[in-house]
């Protein structure tokens, strides 16, 4: 049965933290962040400060030590000031941060979280590549046995959210034969070998850095091997079972920020003598959004509830990710259409959201891969073919 946490006084609290830092140091300056192409690094420090970068990291590897409900309460929040800057915020408490605290060493933690949840150093995941995507146990990157413990990389990562800023990189690459089994993971600073490329051009996140990486015999110690060789996959995709829970906070608070603005700009703008929002035709569309939104927040938070019961979260994530995306999608259509030429300028928040949602879609999984893994689940094995 879908069922959300009861939200305790902690969780309320990170909540209204976050609320209260994006409205006074995010949400006044998303525009300019974006029409400017900025990622704004200093207020991811900030971030970082305050206890929001590592709220899921324990406490004695300087996080917050809370949960992933409370991971997501804030992502809300953050994306409904800037996409872009929660996308940063997304990679840092999860992706970066999860494989270490999950599968590092005591030696890989001590080293890497405290820098992490203060935001001090920026962390980026690499598993993506320019010819595997959805189809991530088929990446090529290499890394070679050096004869010393060690591994030399080689390879090409594409689309890697924070890779233009980072510090901290949790890496993929092949150290065995073909598919799933073959791939490990590494954990490194920035080093020579590992080349970022320019930013790459996007329809929307555009305070957000997006790079392809070159690693180009990027030699690493033994100590760089996260969680024990050929175990690179399983910790890529139970970062991402997480990760889709995130996203799917980012997106109602897309949706969120979408419909909020629609309703307050039909209420004041005037045509045939009154507001439109005494419309129906501008009304049931925001009725229907904000129904949906409040259904996808639910199995947003019922997967979250999941993760912290420890209890499997993997196909929730799917189901809140696929109904969440869509909801800020269809949202931040709405939003544009209820504003008529006013949501196509950039004047108004509505064309940021518009192009911005459709990542939500898009990365730690595309809406088929939603579909696929939460087909598996009810089909077993008949869904395999
Ligand atoms: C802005 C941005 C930031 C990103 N950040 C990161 C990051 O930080 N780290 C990282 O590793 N990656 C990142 N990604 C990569 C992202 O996760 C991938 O783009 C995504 O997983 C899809 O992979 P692909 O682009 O190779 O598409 P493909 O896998 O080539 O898919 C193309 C199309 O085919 C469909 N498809 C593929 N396989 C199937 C199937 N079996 N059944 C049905 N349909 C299928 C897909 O759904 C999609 O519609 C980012 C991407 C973007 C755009």
């Amino acid at each position: 049965m879908v069922q959300a946490p009861t939200l305790t006084d902690a969780h309320r609290e990170v909540q209204a933290l976050a609320r209260e830092f994006a409205a006074a140091e995010i949400a006044p300056h998303a525009a300019e962040w974006n029409a400017r192409h900025e990622v704004p690094v200093d207020v991811l420090r900030k971030l970082g400060e305050i206890g929001l970068m590592g709220i899921a990291i324990p406490e004695e590897h300087g996080g917050s030590g809370l949960d992933h409900t409370s991971v997501c309460l804030a992502m809300e929040e953050i994306s409904a000031a800037d996409t872009g800057v929660s996308t940063a915020v997304a990679v840092q408490n999860g992706l970066a941060a999860a494989p270490i605290v999950n599968n590092g060493t005591d030696a890989q933690k001590a080293r890497f979280l405290p820098g992490i949840a203060s935001a001090e150093t920026i962390g980026a995941y690499a598993l993506t590549e320019p010819e595997a995507g959805s189809d991530a146990a088929s990446l090529r990157t290499t890394a070679t046995a050096d004869g010393r413990g060690g591994w030399v990389l080689n390879g090409a990562k594409q689309w890697i959210t924070n890779g233009g800023i980072a510090d901290v990189f949790v890496l993929f690459a092949r150290t065995g034969g073909p598919g799933a089994k073959g791939v490990s993971a590494f954990v490194t600073p920035a080093a020579r070998g590992l080349v970022p490329g320019a930013e790459l051009g996007k329809l929307g996140l555009h305070s957000s850095s997006t790079v392809g990486l070159t690693l180009e015999d990027l030699s690493l110690g033994e100590d760089a091997l996260l969680g024990g060789e050929g175990q690179g996959l399983r910790i890529a995709l139970e970062t991402l079972d997480a990760g889709r829970i995130t996203i799917a906070a980012q997106a109602c608070g897309i949706a969120r920020a979408a419909i909020d603005l629609a309703v307050s700009y039909a209420s004041e703008r005037q045509a045939f003598g009154g507001p439109i929002a005494r419309f129906q035709g501008v009304q049931f569309p925001l009725a229907e959004m904000s129904a949906r939104l409040d259904a996808a927040r639910l199995l947003m938070l019922h997967g979250a509830r999941l993760k912290d019961a420890g209890e499997p979260h993997g196909v929730a994530g799917a189901k809140a990710k696929l109904v969440a995306s869509r909801v800020a999608v269809e949202a931040a259509d709405v939003a544009v259409q209820t504003l008529g030429g006013y949501g196509y300028s950039a004047e108004f928040a509505a064309e940021r959201l518009y192009r911005d949602a459709k990542i939500t879609e898009l990365y730690e999984g595309t809406s088929e891969i939603q579909r696929m893994v939460i087909a598996r689940a009810l089909f077993g094995d008949a869904a395999r073919g």
